[in-house]
């Protein structure tokens, strides 16, 4: 498959069919027959192929880049679809999210102006409608996608900011979150010019919720110090432990102390959908809300977005240039939604969300969410029935951890072999998870988005994960016992 004109146009149109069809056959194969989460290969020996790519000598055809890329890229990628895939919130991907994807890179629509978009922007904006509907934020709500959780957190924070900085010193705000928040939380703190310590770590409870009693007297020795509480950041699923804050109690504190809150929902967002919606109770009462629909709406890289329940706060992030969204586009009513975002050329990522709401519908995303839920409850009581274990929370949402514990054996000491088995199980290939500290001590962590994931294949994960460890214990286990 050689080519001289390689730019989609109406004169290659047939090529670009053919190519991208090949493409996604070659992908379509690998998925087919994967038989392990990861080959385990060494990152020096890959390393070497990639860097023996001479990028000044093109190959000029198609089947052989196709080729070339099936070693460097697609034999030793990680595969999120493969069920024993239990590391990080990766999700196998809805098939009609991929149709959005090839739909929306080819015709590269770019969301910032009406001008580059038209109908993208206005099926954005449906679904931020929609999204905010169901998180009850109010008729002045809106928002905007953006590119992850991360830059969501950032924008929530941004407007709160510029809610609460008018004439305050910024070394003078502070940001409250619990210890399970995400450290993005600490990095837009950081971006946004806050002092080292405007982050102020609420303790949690045993299960990894936020302490109301201890958001409280944070606040009030924030108020006693003269400091002003800049913003709640509550979190809906965190990373770690999938545990939701007590939202209703949180937003009344917040209210009291006039702090903007933010709701992190970026892992917890699948609840919308699902028929555990009551576990969002009290989100509705939110400043701004961030959902990753990469994360729990089974969404390919990147969809995310930020909403607002008072469309009047993104006039924060409004800035008129000339040659794009001039202030009297805005008189016009011409909708850009450049002047809500943080980024100028924005991907179209809103219609892969779009084309799983049209074919699968919500609820159909919402049973794949409360599968994985119901497999890690049903995996808790595995590892909670499991003396080699211990596990340190009930699941809320689909997350375990847990640690290789047998009696008798110092908490150091299995710390590395706790350690040693999640490497050595990655370097095998034959599972893949993810390890977490709790309490200054190393743990093993699964994170479950995969419906197709049985607890048959969490008991042999488990073994192998014992057997590992075990092997690295070797003597010290057999004194122990
Ligand atoms: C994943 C996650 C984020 C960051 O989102 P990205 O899409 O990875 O940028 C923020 N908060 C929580 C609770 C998360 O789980």
């Amino acid at each position: 498959m050689t080519f001289t004109s390689p730019l989609l146009d109406a004169h290659t149109a047939a090529l670009y069919r053919s190519l991208v069809t090949a493409g996604v056959g070659r992908v379509a194969d690998r998925i087919a027959s994967v038989d392990r989460p990861f080959t385990g290969i060494a990152p020096e020996r890959l390393a070497e192929e990639v860097a023996a790519v001479d990028l000044d000598r093109p190959l000029r055809d198609a089947t052989a880049a196709l080729d070339e890329l099936e070693h460097l890229y697609l034999r030793d990628a990680v595969y999120f679809h493969h069920p024993r895939y239990l590391a990080h919130l990766n999700c196998p991907v809805a098939i009609p999210a991929l149709l959005g994807e090839a739909v929306l890179s080819a015709v590269n629509s770019s969301l910032d102006t009406w001008d580059q978009s038209a109908g993208g922007t206005l099926i954005e904006r449906r679904l931020i409608e929609w999204t905010a509907r169901r998180l009850g934020l109010g008729p002045a709500a809106d928002g905007v996608f953006t590119s992850g959780g991360t830059q969501s957190n950032l924008q929530a924070l941004l407007l709160a900011r510029e809610e609460a900085s008018a004439g305050t010193a910024l070394s003078r705000l502070r940001v409250f979150t619990s210890s399970c928040g995400h450290f993005s939380v600490v990095k837009a703190a950081r971006l946004l010019g806050l002092g080292e310590d405007a982050v102020v770590g609420v303790p949690c409870d045993r299960d990894r919720r936020m302490r109301p009693g201890a958001l409280a007297r944070e606040l009030d020795r924030c108020r006693r110090q003269g400091l002003v509480p800049m913003a709640v950041v509550a979190t809906a699923g965190t990373t770690d432990f999938g545990s939701i804050d007590p939202l209703p109690e949180i937003a009344e504190l917040s209210a009291a102390a006039g702090a903007w809150l933010h709701v992190d929902a970026a892992y917890g967002c699948g609840l919308l959908v699902s028929r555990r919606r009551h576990l969002l109770d009290g989100i509705e009462h939110a400043d701004s809300v961030t959902v990753d629909y990469h994360k729990s709406f089974f969404q390919p890289v990147s969809s995310s977005a930020v909403l607002v329940r008072d469309r009047a706060a993104l006039r924060h992030v409004t800035y008129h240039a000339d040659y794009l969204n001039p202030a009297r586009s805005a008189a016009q009513g011409i909708p850009n939604q450049v002047d809500k975002s943080l980024q100028t050329t924005r991907r179209f990522d809103a219609l892969k969300l779009w084309l799983t709401l049209r074919i699968m519908g919500a609820d159909g995303v919402g049973e794949l969410f409360d599968a994985v839920i119901d497999l890690a409850a049903e995996a808790w009581t595995l590892l909670d029935a499991d003396p080699r274990f211990e596990v340190v929370v009930r699941p809320r949402l689909s997350t375990l951890v847990f640690r290789y514990a047998p009696p008798g054996v110092s908490a150091g000491t299995l710390d590395r072999a706790n350690l040693h088995a999640a490497a050595a199980l990655s370097a095998s290939g034959a599972a893949a998870v993810a390890t977490t500290v709790v309490d200054g001590r190393h743990h093993l962590k699964f994170t479950l988005l995969n419906p197709r994931t049985t607890t048959g294949d969490i008991a042999a994960v488990l073994d192998l994960l014992a057997g590992h460890a075990r092997a690295y214990l070797g003597d010290d286990l057999a004194h122990a016992s």
